[in-house]
């Protein structure tokens, strides 16, 4: 456990604040597909519990992909998961966690900000990964009121089909219409910014 040492101390030296021990924050994990953002968030869940944290994790009813109660990464790392339909459901089901964590926060229904406030605001600490933006470059679902909530931001790249670059966009390469279409490498491609203007303009 950190003690701030930011603020016990004033400029001459004497206590200006009583130490406070708190590690509340707000973090979100986010970039394409493939970047690792699930590996990223069940790595920062262990890290958590081994610091005698206790750990709630949720994620989307929607997201059915490998396990039901759990979050699975691409390669298969997983970690067991509650699974809400509504944002609101997570404020009656974190009860007495120290820290919650969300995956594929994007789907979520625009209360989740709220949410995060909540817990926040309770002395908890959040953590959520989700994907920044859609596969029409847009941003996706509550993802720009996380980042700029958020005390702390992890942004991870994925590496570009076409060039082996930076990837930040998620291509999709199937035929499928609508925003969320849940689905692997043959539905979409990373791509880098440049390789994916390219794709669009061509
Ligand atoms: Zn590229």
């Amino acid at each position: 456990m950190k003690i701030s040492q930011k603020h016990d101390v004033n400029i001459s030296g004497q206590f200006s604040f009583s130490p406070r021990v708190s590690n509340a924050k707000i973090k979100v994990i986010c970039g394409p597909m493939f970047s690792g953002k699930t590996k990223t968030l069940i790595k920062t869940i262990a890290a958590y519990q081994a610091d005698g944290k206790k750990v709630v994790v949720f994620k989307p009813k929607l997201d059915d992909r490998y396990a039901e109660e759990a979050i699975v990464s691409h390669d298969k790392d997983e970690n067991e998961a509650i699974n809400v339909g509504k944002s609101a459901e997570i404020l009656d089901l974190f009860h007495n966690a120290d820290v919650v964590a969300i995956d594929e926060v994007q789907f979520f229904d625009p209360s989740i900000v709220g949410v995060c406030n909540v817990i926040a605001g309770q002395g908890k600490s959040v953590v959520v990964a989700g994907l920044d933006m859609d596969y029409r470059g847009i941003p996706f679902g509550s993802m720009p009121e996380l980042l700029i909530m958020a005390d702390e931001v992890v942004k991870l790249n994925s590496v570009c089909t076409f060039c082996s670059g930076k990837a930040r966009h998620s291509h999709r390469v199937s035929k499928d219409s609508g925003v969320v279409v849940l689905g692997e490498k043959d539905k979409y491609v990373p791509l880098c910014r440049s390789c994916y203007n390219e794709l669009k303009e061509g």
